[in-house]
C-alpha cells in the first residue's frame, strides 16, 4: 500500500534522508508499517532558513495565485482520497468509512481556503481628517510551526496549513511520530500541485526535539498546537516568554443532554457514533451523557442494546465499526480510568476490559464501556479519558442538566437532545461550549464554521472557518493622506 520502508523529511523541497529512525505501528495489528526519521535542532534551524526565504517571495505572490495551488491540492487529494483513506486507516486504526470522512475533510478544506485566495476580506473605513483613506488588510506573518496530535493525522493538519498557506506564510510541520504517513503523503501532493520550495516543510520527530526546537525558534511566529492540555499548556508558557503567538487546541469533556422529551432512539444513535466513533480519541468525543432521570432506565436499556451490537475490529475490514486504540500507553490509561471510576462508586453496567481473545490479541482493543450513576465531581466525569468510555450523569431538570455540563474544567462540545424549541435556544446560549448540537451527537464539525472551545480546551483561538485567518496573518492599519500637508489625527480635526 505504502511505496516505501522508509519516510523522508521534506525540506525545502528536497527529500530528506534520516539518520535515525523509529517504526510507526500498525495499532490494529502491532505489525511494522514503515520506519519514520527522528530528526533533530540542526533539521529545524535548516528548515527554518529556508522557509523563511521562501517566505518573502511566497508571500508576494498575488493571493488568488496562491490559492491556485491549493486548488490543485484538493484536486489530488479527490483523485487519490481511497489511498490517502487505507493509509490513515493503517497508521491511525480509525476504521475506513472514518478515513474517508476525514480526508474528505481535508479536501473539502483546501476549495474552501482556496476560495479565500479571492477573499482574505479587509476593511476600509472613514478616516477622521480631510482627504485622508483608511484601511486594515491581513499581512502574512512569516514562518508559522504547526505541531498536530495522532488522532486526526490528515485533517487537523490541513485546518492550520491551508489557512498559512493562502495567507502567504510558510509552513514548518511536525506530525505526531505514531502517525507521520499523512504528512509524508500530503508533502508529496503540495509537490506534484507545485508549490514553491520551501513554503511547506514537514520535519519528524519527537516532540521533546523537533516540537521545542520549533517553539524556541526565534523566526518562527506563530505556533499553532493541537493535543494534550498538559503539553499545550507548557508551550503556551515556553511562547509567552518570548511574546510569540500561540493558538491552542486541547481536549475536551463532552456530554450529550437527553431530556425528558427526547427521542430515545435518536439520541442513542447520537451518543453511539460521537462516543465510539474513532474508539473515543478525538477531541469532541462524548464521555458524559447527561440524562433526565424520568429517561434514564430507557436510555441505559436502548444504549446496551445497541452497544452489543457494535462490531470491533481491523478497521480495514469494512464490516467493523470502532477499530483499535492508538498504543499501548494509551491503552494504560484507559484501564487505570476504569478502576479510578469503580474507586468512586459508578456502576460499570458494560465493557471496562481491553480485549485479548484471538485476534484482538494482535492489537490494542478496548471493549465499549458504559458507567452509570456517575455524579458530576468524580474523575471519570471530569477528567479526559480519550478512549472509549462513556458516563451516565442522571439529572432531575433541565437547569441541573446545563450545570452538569458545565461543571468541567473543558469547553469545547456538548449537544442536547429534545423537541423542545425553548429548551433548544436557551441551551444554545447556556452551553459553555464552542461548539453546540441540537439533535445530533457530539461530533460532526463542518470546516467552514469555527472549530475550537471555550476554558481548558484552548486559548480563544480557533482552528478551520474563516477564523483560522486570524491565528496566520497580522492585521496591519494603513492610513493614505491625500491632503498635501500634515494632518494630525486628534488635533487637526477641526
Ligand atoms: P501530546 O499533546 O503530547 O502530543 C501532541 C503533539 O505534540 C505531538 O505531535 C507530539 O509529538 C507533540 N509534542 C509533545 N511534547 C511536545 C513538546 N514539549 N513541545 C512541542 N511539541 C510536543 O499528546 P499525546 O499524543 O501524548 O496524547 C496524550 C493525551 O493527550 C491523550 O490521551 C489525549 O487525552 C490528549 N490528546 C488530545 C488531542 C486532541 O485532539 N485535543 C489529540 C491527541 C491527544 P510526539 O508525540 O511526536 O512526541
Amino acid at each position: 500500500m505504502l511505496d516505501t520502508k522508509q519516510l523522508s523529511h521534506y525540506i525545502a523541497g528536497e527529500w530528506v534522508e534520516g539518520d535515525e529512525f523509529t517504526e510507526v505501528i500498525n495499532p490494529a495489528t502491532k505489525e511494522v508499517v514503515v520506519s519514520v526519521p527522528l530528526a533533530n535542532q540542526d533539521k529545524v534551524d535548516v528548515a527554518v532558513r529556508e522557509a523563511k526565504r521562501a517566505q518573502k517571495e511566497w508571500a508576494l505572490v498575488p493571493a488568488p495565485q496562491r490559492a491556485e495551488v491549493l486548488f490543485e491540492v484538493g484536486r489530488l487529494m479527490k483523485e487519490k482520497k481511497e489511498h490517502l483513506s487505507q493509509l490513515l486507516t493503517l497508521e491511525n486504526g480509525k476504521v475506513l468509512e472514518e478515513a474517508r470522512g476525514e480526508v474528505q475533510e481535508g479536501i473539502d478544506m483546501a476549495f474552501y481556503m482556496a476560495g479565500e485566495g479571492r477573499r482574505l476580506f479587509g476593511q476600509t473605513t472613514n478616516a477622521e481628517l480631510k482627504d485622508k483613506f483608511a484601511m486594515s488588510v491581513r499581512a502574512p506573518v512569516g514562518v508559522v510551526g504547526i505541531i498536530t496530535p495522532w488522532n486526526f493525522p490528515i485533517a487537523i493538519a490541513t485546518w492550520k496549513s491551508f489557512p498559512a498557506i493562502v495567507a502567504g506564510n510558510a509552513v514548518i510541520w511536525k506530525p505526531a511520530t505514531e502517525t507521520p504517513i499523512m504528512a509524508f503523503e500530503l508533502a508529496k501532493i503540495f509537490e506534484t500541485a507545485g508549490l514553491p520550495k520551501g513554503v511547506v516543510n514537514v520535519v519528524f520527530g519527537t516532540g521533546s526535539t523537533v516540537g521545542e526546537a520549533m517553539v524556541h525558534h526565534q523566526d518562527i511566529r506563530v505556533i499553532s498546537f493541537t493535543g494534550s492540555n498538559e503539553t499545550g499548556s507548557h508551550i503556551a508558557a515556553e511562547c509567552g516568554r518570548q511574546l510569540k503567538k500561540v493558538s491552542l487546541e486541547l481536549g475536551g469533556k463532552n456530554a450529550v443532554i437527553v431530556m425528558d422529551d427526547a427521542d430515545i432512539d435518536l439520541a442513542v444513535e447520537g451518543i453511539l457514533w460521537s462516543a465510539f466513533g474513532t474508539s473515543g480519541q478525538r477531541c469532541t468525543a462524548c464521555s458524559r451523557v447527561i440524562v433526565h432521570e424520568k429517561v434514564k432506565e430507557r436510555l441505559e436499556e436502548k444504549l446496551l442494546t445497541d452497544m452489543n451490537k457494535l462490531t470491533i475490529g481491523n478497521g480495514l475490514e469494512s464490516e467493523n465499526k470502532v477499530g483499535p486504540i492508538i498504543n499501548e500507553a494509551s491503552l494504560e490509561k484507559i484501564k487505570k480510568y476504569i478502576e479510578i471510576g469503580k474507586d468512586e462508586g459508578a456502576t460499570l453496567l458494560a465493557g471496562g476490559n481491553e480485549l485479548v481473545d484471538g485476534d484482538f490479541a494482535s492489537g490494542f482493543y478496548f471493549a465499549p464501556t458504559l458507567f452509570t450513576d456517575v455524579s458530576i465531581e468524580m474523575r471519570i466525569a471530569q477528567e479526559e479519558i480519550f478512549g472509549p468510555v462513556v458516563s451516565l450523569i442522571p439529572v432531575a431538570s433541565f437547569e441541573e442538566a446545563i450545570e452538569a455540563n458545565n461543571s468541567v474544567t473543558y469547553g469545547l462540545s456538548s449537544s442536547i437532545f429534545t423537541n423542545d424549541v425553548n429548551q433548544v435556544f436557551k441551551a444554545q446560549r447556556d452551553l459553555d461550549t464552542g461548539i453546540v448540537y441540537v439533535n445530533a451527537g457530539t461530533t460532526g464539525a463542518e470546516i467552514h464554521l469555527p472549530f475550537g472551545g471555550t476554558k481548558g480546551t484552548g486559548n480563544g483561538h480557533r482552528d478551520s472557518g474563516v477564523q483560522a485567518l486570524d491565528v496566520f496573518t497580522e492585521w496591519k492599519a494603513v492610513y493614505v493622506d491625500y491632503s498635501g500637508k500634515l494632518q494630525r489625527a486628534q488635533i487637526d480635526t477641526e
